[in-house]
C-alpha cells in the first residue's frame, strides 16, 4: 500500500453526477486521496427523487423531472448503471401541446395511437402530423450527411425542411422544444440546433426507446455513495473559496475549514466556479492572470432556472385521459412561455405530476402572480438550473477545453457538453480522468469502461 504522505491529494467539488462519477472512477487508484465536497446534506445535485402522494394518499417516490436516457446516445451512463447493478425500465415518452381542447403530439407512434382514440376526425391534426414527419426526416437526413453541426441555428435548420408551414413552426414546433431549450419563442430561431435534435428525432418517430432509472435516480446516487469507500465524502460542506499558493490549492468551506490539495476537480456550474475562484483571488499570486481570465469567462455564462412543483392536479393535463402524454405543454396566450407539466407517475399510471416555471431570474419563480399554482396539496418543490445554449456558453466550453488541467485545476459538469444531460456530466468527468490518470487503462472499473467504450461520446 502507498504511504499516505506520498499520496496525491485530490479535491472534487460538487456531488452531482459529474462529481460522483469522478469519485467513483478514482476509487481504484491506490496512490490518491480523494475528498468530495457537497454543499447540500444529500448527494446527487440535480439527480433528485422526491416523495409524493397519489390522490388516495399512498406514498409515491418519483423523479420530478423524469430523467430519461436513450441507451444508444448514452453509452457511458448506460454502462455505468450496469457496473453499479442499477436497474432501468423503458418509458414511452411523448409530448403534447394543447390549447385547452385541441392537441398536437410529437412522439409520432405513441401519439398516433392516442390521437386515433381522441381526435381522429381532425384534419388539422393530420396536417400537423405531416409537418412533424417532414421535420423528423430532415433532421435524420442532415444527421446522416454530417450536416447537423452544433452551430447550425434553428432558423437555418427550419429553412431546409421541405414545404414547412411557418405557423406550424411558431405554434407547435417551437413551443414543444421549450422544455429542452428553455428559451423564449423569439430566441428560438437563433439557437443552435445542437445534438439535441437527433435525440429528439429518434424518440419522436419511435425508433428509439427512452429508459429511466427504476425506482428513481436516487437509486443510482445511493449505490454510488455506498461504493465510495476510499473517498472522504463531506456533505453539508459549502466551498466558499479556492485559492492557489505555493502549497498547492487551498479549499475553504463555509465553516472556515481549509485544506490543501494537489489537484482540484470542479464539478459545479460555471457561475459557481467563478464565485469561489473570485473569493480566493487575493491569495493567488503567480497564476492570478490565468485565474482572472477563468473567472471572467465563466461568470458570463447565464443560467436559466426552473421551479418544479410536484402535485396531483390532473386539471393541468389534457381533459381526455386517453390523450395524457408524458409531457404536456399548455399554450396560454397571456403567459409568455405557456405551462409545462410532466406526468411523473406515468409508469404506474399514478396521478402524480410536476409543473415547471422557467425564468432567467430566480425571483420570478417565487412570484405567486406568475408561477404555476396547481390545485390541491403540493408534495415538493425543487429548483433546477440549466445553461441555455448562448454564445457565452460556447466560449466557456472552448476556454475550459484549452485550459483543462493547467496548474492542477480541472473542470467537469454536464454544461460542458451539448445536451447538458447525465451522459454529458459523466463523459466530461471521464475526459478529465483520462488526462489526469495516464494509467487509466489499468484502473479497475475505469479501465473496463474505457476499454469497452474508448472515446467519450461527443456531439
Ligand atoms: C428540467 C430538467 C430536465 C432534465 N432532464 C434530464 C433528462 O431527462 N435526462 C438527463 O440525463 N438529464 C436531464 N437533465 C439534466 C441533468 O439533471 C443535469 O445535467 C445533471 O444532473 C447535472 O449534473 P452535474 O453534476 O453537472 O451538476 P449538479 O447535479 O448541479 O451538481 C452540482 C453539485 O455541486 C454542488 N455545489 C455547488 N456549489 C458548491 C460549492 N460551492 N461547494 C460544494 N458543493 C457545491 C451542488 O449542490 C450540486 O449537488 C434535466 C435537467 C433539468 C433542469
Amino acid at each position: 500500500m502507498t504511504p499516505t504522505s506520498q499520496k496525491q491529494r485530490i479535491a472534487i467539488i460538487g456531488g452531482g453526477v459529474s462529481g460522483l462519477s469522478a469519485a467513483y472512477y478514482l476509487e481504484d487508484a491506490a496512490d490518491v486521496e480523494v475528498t468530495l465536497y457537497e454543499r447540500d446534506d444529500r448527494l446527487g445535485g440535480h439527480a433528485v427523487t422526491l416523495d409524493a402522494k397519489t390522490p388516495d394518499g399512498k406514498p409515491y417516490a418519483v423523479d420530478p423531472v423524469v430523467y430519461l436516457f436513450l441507451p444508444e446516445r448514452y453509452p457511458y451512463f448506460t454502462e455505468w448503471l450496469s457496473q453499479l447493478g442499477v436497474a432501468t425500465r423503458p418509458l414511452e415518452f411523448d409530448s403534447y401541446l394543447w390549447d385547452g381542447h385541441f392537441g398536437h403530439g410529437t412522439h409520432l407512434t405513441a401519439n398516433f395511437k392516442k390521437i386515433l382514440r381522441t381526435q381522429c376526425k381532425s384534419v388539422r391534426y393530420f396536417r400537423n402530423l405531416y409537418y412533424m414527419l417532414q421535420i423528423v426526416r430532415t433532421i435524420k437526413k442532415l444527421d446522416r450527411e454530417g450536416k447537423l453541426h452544433a452551430r447550425m441555428t434553428m432558423g437555418e435548420f427550419i429553412a431546409q425542411v421541405p414545404s414547412i408551414d411557418a405557423r406550424f413552426v411558431d405554434e407547435v414546433f417551437y413551443p414543444l422544444l421549450h422544455l429542452a431549450f428553455h428559451a423564449s419563442q423569439d430566441e428560438m430561431p437563433n439557437l443552435p440546433v445542437s445534438s439535441f435534435l437527433p435525440t429528439w428525432a429518434s424518440a419522436a418517430d419511435g425508433t428509439s426507446t427512452f429508459y429511466v432509472v427504476d425506482g428513481g435516480v436516487r437509486n443510482y446516487v445511493e449505490t454510488v455513495r455506498k461504493s465510495l469507500v476510499a473517498t472522504k465524502v463531506k456533505t453539508g460542506a459549502d466551498v466558499v473559496a479556492l485559492s492557489h499558493t505555493s502549497e498547492g490549492w487551498q479549499v475553504t468551506d463555509a465553516k472556515g475549514q481549509c485544506e490543501s490539495y494537489d489537484q482540484v476537480i470542479l464539478a459545479i456550474w460555471p457561475n459557481q466556479v467563478a464565485e469561489i475562484l473570485k473569493r480566493g483571488l487575493e491569495q493567488n499570486t503567480a497564476i492570478r492572470p490565468h485565474l482572472e481570465a477563468t473567472v471572467d469567462t465563466l461568470a458570463k455564462v447565464e443560467l436559466a432556472h426552473c421551479r418544479a412543483v410536484l402535485h396531483n392536479d390532473a386539471g393541468l393535463m389534457p381533459p381526455d385521459r386517453n390523450a395524457w402524454p408524458t409531457y404536456a405543454y399548455k399554450n396560454i396566450p397571456y403567459l409568455k412561455t405557456g405551462l409545462s407539466t410532466i406526468w411523473s407517475g406515468q409508469l404506474d399510471q399514478a396521478e402524480v405530476f410536476t409543473s415547471f416555471d422557467w425564468s432567467m431570474d430566480m425571483a420570478d419563480l417565487t412570484d405567486a402572480r406568475t408561477a404555476t399554482q396547481p390545485r390541491g396539496p403540493i408534495h415538493g418543490v425543487h429548483l433546477h438550473s440549466r445553461t441555455p445554449p448562448r454564445q457565452a456558453l460556447y466560449d466557456a466550453r472552448a476556454y475550459v477545453q484549452a485550459k483543462q488541467g493547467e496548474h492542477g485545476l480541472w473542470f467537469t459538469g454536464s454544461y460542458l457538453r451539448e445536451t447538458c444531460f447525465h451522459e454529458d456530466g459523466l463523459a466530461a468527468s471521464l475526459e478529465v480522468l483520462k488526462r489526469l490518470r495516464p494509467d487509466h487503462a489499468t484502473l479497475g472499473r475505469l479501465g473496463k469502461l474505457l476499454g469497452k467504450i474508448p472515446t467519450p461520446w461527443r456531439e
